[in-house]
């Protein structure tokens, strides 16, 4: 039996999280959940976004199934108890240093991308985003100059072992994929990015078999947009990868279709799955969320953390007879509330 931590979180995360664990639930399969407090919803209970008994339970999972975290009553907040310090504790004391973000077209949906429906139509990436270094880890500072201005300054490093490993996994997913991997960069001006090449190229001595492509970050900003079909696997660091992730959302339609796997390792023994969204407080309580972001992290879950293959196809599978059968969101232009959408894949998988 496998033991699913769900942490719902804030805003829309309950609302999705809900449809993702009755998809789980509707396979049958030998799961048991239990619910931890996280985020905003956490610190207004417990004075703290990440409880000691939520760090238990995540690490007692076999998986986790996170929602979002964020509130902007909390926006005040002292910034080490802030709702969003919750998912950055949780990758940094689970080591989840890998995040897999696949961004594929889904038949009928061309029309929901930004991108004219000939381009949008040859969108099947994946993006491995490094997670637990970059400038969002480093030293940061507030000061002044010796002449009184204002300054600011943060901290981009990593070290060799830190990019060899996201490095790797973007190679072994790239040799499972189509064999061609795009690692994203910008070693004309950083040193990290420097550091990064020489790595990305020391490594790909192992593995012949995948055609590796070095990229600066601001053309592939470019090219995602005009060439995106281009792209199989991209692998690149915290900042580059935060930006162009969500720039391939727009591209697949709506932020509210991408899941994502944070993972301690290749096949990760140990991961946290959740949509790439926040928590939108815009639209929160309101039944105007699409859980399909959430409901494929649930079949990232499956394939990464419990190897079931099948039951996280069928998942897949079910999203994608949902949306051709015309099931829609408002994000994707229709009218189904979170629960409807739900109930649209719950019979797709029946
Ligand atoms: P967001 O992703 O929450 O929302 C951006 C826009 O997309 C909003 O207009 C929202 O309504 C829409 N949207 C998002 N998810 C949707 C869905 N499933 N269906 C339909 N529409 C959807 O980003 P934001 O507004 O920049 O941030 C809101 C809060 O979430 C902030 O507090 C932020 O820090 C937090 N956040 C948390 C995470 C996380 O938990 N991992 C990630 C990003 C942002």
């Amino acid at each position: 039996m496998a033991l699913i931590a769900i942490l719902a979180g804030d805003g829309i995360g309950p609302e999705v999280t809900h449809e993702a664990r009755r998809v789980l639930e509707a396979l049958g399969l030998d799961l048991t959940f239990e619910d931890g407090l996280v985020g905003g919803a956490a610190y207004r209970k417990t004075s703290h976004p990440l409880p000691p008994e939520t760090l238990d339970l995540a690490h007692r999972a076999d998986a986790i199934l996170f929602g979002a975290v964020g509130d902007p009553d909390m926006d005040g907040l002292e910034r080490s108890v802030r709702p969003e310090q919750a998912i950055l504790g949780l990758r940094k004391e689970l080591g989840l240093f890998a995040n897999i973000r696949p961004a594929t077209m889904l038949p009928g949906l061309e029309d929901s991308s930004a991108l004219r429906p000939e381009i949008a139509r040859a969108i099947d990436m994946v993006i491995v985003r490094e997670l637990t270094g970059d400038v969002y880890f480093g030293e940061k500072s507030r000061g002044f100059t010796h002449t009184g201005l204002r300054e600011a300054h943060d901290m981009m490093r990593y070290d060799e072992v830190e990019i060899a490993r996201i490095v790797r996994v973007g190679f072994e997913m790239a040799a499972r994929r189509s064999r061609k991997l795009t690692s994203v960069d910008k070693a004309n001006v950083l040193e990290t990015s420097q550091l990064w090449r020489e790595i990305v190229n020391e490594i790909a001595r192992d593995y012949a078999e995948v055609k590796l492509t070095h990229m600066y970050v601001d053309n592939a900003a470019m090219q995602l947009v005009r060439n995106p079909g281009a792209f199989d696997v991209i692998v690149t660091s915290n900042l580059f990868g935060d930006i162009l992730s969500d720039q391939a959302s727009m591209c697949v339609g709506s932020i509210g279709m991408l899941p994502s796997a944070s993972l301690n390792d290749w096949q990760g023994s140990c991961g946290l799955y959740e949509p790439i969204h926040g928590s939108a407080p815009d639209i929160a309580g309101q039944g105007k969320a699409n859980p399909c972001a959430a409901i494929l992290s649930a079949a990232l879950l499956l394939r990464h953390s419990l190897s079931d293959y099948a039951s996280a196809e069928r998942i897949e599978n079910a999203v994608k007879a949902a949306i051709a059968g015309g099931a829609r969101t408002v994000d994707l232009g229709g009218a189904l509330t979170t629960a409807q959408m739900g109930d649209a894949v719950l019979a797709a998988l029946k």
